[in-house]
This record gives structure tokens, C-alpha cells and sequence, in this order.
């Protein structure tokens, strides 16, 4: 452990290598845990998907819901995707992951066309190694088809990174999409390491604003800056720009000034479960009506 590396590395010069092996090995060994128990619980019913909302930043109405993918484990504090996906990345494990959520997705969607629930897409999200699957697209559509649903009902959110990286295969299977009216988002817009250029060549419709922008854009007039440079360039490459991370007024009334059309953020919901988003789409529960005047 921890203090024998230390007292190792107090004898030994060459102690300290040992110390960062042995932090390494546990990292590891933590990882590969991980990994083992998010399988068991992909295999036993321990995943969930949550649903948060976007809302029209005019009217406040809910547009569109963002499917958002949950582990609570049987014991211990939720585990967060932004842990367990880029884990689950590393093995083929996030194929399996990634079916799931597809299926999941679409099999609420259905079920919510057919109880006359008033919501357009449920949006999905898609990682960089979910999307080099050479049968990726086949699936999707398979999956949508077995729902009898079309590209009104299920949209896509890539990063950057994901769309900078792809190769000819992945762009002529989203061409196809959009061509096909799929809603395709470039989710956390700006924090990749893109140059803006390769927004002219890819087939996208709509960019999310990376929260770290709408949470310092009130104190910030740097941050400011590149929101109101990025919707502007998004309205003019006639794209729908949304903002993440909404958490409070003053970052929705900048937002509202600068034009943006969709906001979604814990200031209006935060991610819930199936039952509780249906409650909500069935207009028993209202959202945050604050941002009206
Ligand atoms: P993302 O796609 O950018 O998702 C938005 C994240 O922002 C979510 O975190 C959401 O809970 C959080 N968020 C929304 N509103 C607010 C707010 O007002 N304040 C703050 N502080 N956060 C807010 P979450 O659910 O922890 O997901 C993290 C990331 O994990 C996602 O980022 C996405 O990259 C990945 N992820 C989640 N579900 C899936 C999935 O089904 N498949 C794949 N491939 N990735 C997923
Ligand atoms: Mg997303
Ligand atoms: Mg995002
Ligand atoms: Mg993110």
C-alpha cells in the first residue's frame, strides 16, 4: 500500500518507480472492476435511462428530451457515465452498452407515441468507438424499424471530436441520416479541438453549446464572447444552437438575449427516470416557469 511505497521510496531511490507502478497496478486493477460489475449490471437489470428536457428558449415549452444513461449499482452512490462510458470505451463492452440505450430509447419513445404523449425526439448519445462499429448505422435503423419509428421520433449527439475523427464510412452513414431528416447535434460545441471549418462538410443540424460556456458567461465576457460567436455562426449555417447546462435566470436571460433557441439545464429540469418525465410530458407536472418576462 500507499505507506509502505513511501517508506520504500525513502530507502531506495529507486523506490519512488515501485510507488508509481503500484499506483498505476491500483488504478488499473480499479478500472478492470469496474468494468466487470457495470457488465453484471448491464446483465441484470442494474442500468436505467433518464430523460431531461429541452425547452424552447422563446416559449419554455419542452421540444426535445436528451436520453441519459444511469447506474445506480445495488449498493454505494451512483456511478457517473462521465466515469463508467469512457471505461466501458476501452472494451467491446460499450457496444453492448450502446445497443442497450438504442433499444431502451426507441422501446419508450414507442410506447410514448402510442399513450398520445405530446414530445417530438428523444436524442441520443453516441461515443467516438460506438460509432467506428462497422454495422453501427444497420443497427440504429434496425432498431428504429422494430419501433416503427422514424427520424421525427430519435435524434443523435456526437462530440466534436467524434465528427473531426471520422472516417469516410461514418460520414457517408450520416450523410445518409440527414438525408434522411435525422436530427444530428454536435454535443459540448467548442471544447473539442476543432477548427471551425469542418462545419461546412459535415451533416449536422443542431450545436450544443458546452456548459462550461453558459456557466461563466454571466461573469466572464470572454466565455460571453464565444457563446454569441457560436450561435451567430450556428444561425448562419442554419443551424439550431441549444444551450447546456442552464442552471439560473441570469444565465437564461443572456442566453434569451443572445438569441439561442433551446435551453436545457437543472433551471428548468434535471435528468428523471422514465415515469416521472411521462408525469411531466402528461402536463401534471409543470417545469421552472420562471423564465417568462
Ligand atoms: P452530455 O451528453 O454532454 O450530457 C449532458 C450532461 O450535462 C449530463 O450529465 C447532464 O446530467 C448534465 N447536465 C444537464 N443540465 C445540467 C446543469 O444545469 N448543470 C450541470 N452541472 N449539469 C447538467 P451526465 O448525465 O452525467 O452525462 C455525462 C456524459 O456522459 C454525457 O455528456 C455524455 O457524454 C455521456 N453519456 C451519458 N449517457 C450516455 C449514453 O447513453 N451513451 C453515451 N455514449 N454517452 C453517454
Ligand atoms: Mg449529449
Ligand atoms: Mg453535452
Ligand atoms: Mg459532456
Amino acid at each position: 500500500n500507499a505507506d509502505v511505497a513511501k517508506n520504500r521510496a525513502k530507502l531506495d531511490g529507486r523506490g519512488s518507480v515501485w510507488f508509481f507502478d503500484q499506483q498505476l497496478h491500483d488504478e488499473l486493477l480499479h478500472q478492470h472492476r469496474l468494468v466487470d460489475r457495470l457488465e453484471q449490471a448491464l446483465d441484470s437489470g442494474g442500468l436505467s435511462l433518464h430523460y431531461q428536457p429541452q425547452v424552447s428558449a422563446v416559449s419554455g415549452c419542452i421540444e426535445n428530451l436528451e436520453a441519459l444513461l444511469r447506474w445506480q449499482p445495488a449498493e454505494g452512490p451512483p456511478i457517473s457515465p462521465a466515469e463508467f462510458i469512457p471505461l466501458a470505451e476501452r472494451s467491446d463492452l460499450i457496444h453492448r452498452l450502446g445497443d442497450w440505450v438504442m433499444e431502451t430509447a426507441c422501446r419508450q419513445r414507442a410506447h410514448w407515441r402510442d399513450a398520445g404523449l405530446a414530445i417530438e425526439r428523444i436524442d441520443i448519445n453516441f461515443s467516438g468507438r460506438q460509432m467506428s462499429r462497422s454495422d453501427v448505422f444497420e443497427r440504429f435503423e434496425a432498431c428504429l424499424a422494430r419501433h416503427g419509428l422514424g427520424p421525427r421520433h430519435i435524434g443523435l449527439e456526437l462530440t466534436e471530436n467524434v465528427l473531426i475523427e471520422a472516417d469516410d464510412r461514418i460520414l457517408e452513414g450520416l450523410r445518409r441520416l440527414h438525408h434522411l431528416g435525422f436530427r444530428i447535434a454536435i454535443d459540448d460545441f467548442g471544447t473539442g479541438y476543432s477548427s471551425l471549418s469542418y462545419l461546412k462538410h459535415f451533416p449536422v443540424t443542431a450545436l450544443k453549446i458546452d456548459r462550461t460556456f453558459v456557466r461563466d458567461a454571466p461573469d466572464q465576457p470572454e466565455d460571453r464572447a464565444i457563446m454569441e460567436a457560436a450561435i451567430f455562426i450556428g444561425h448562419r449555417l442554419g443551424l439550431e444552437v441549444v444551450a447546456e447546462g442552464v442552471e439560473n435566470r441570469e444565465q437564461l436571460m443572456l442566453i434569451r438575449e443572445m438569441r439561442c433557441d433551446l435551453v436545457q439545464g437543472f433551471y428548468f429540469f434535471r435528468p428523471m427516470p422514465a415515469l416521472e418525465m411521462e408525469r411531466v410530458l402528461g402536463g401534471l407536472v409543470t417545469g421552472h416557469q420562471g423564465f417568462v418576462g
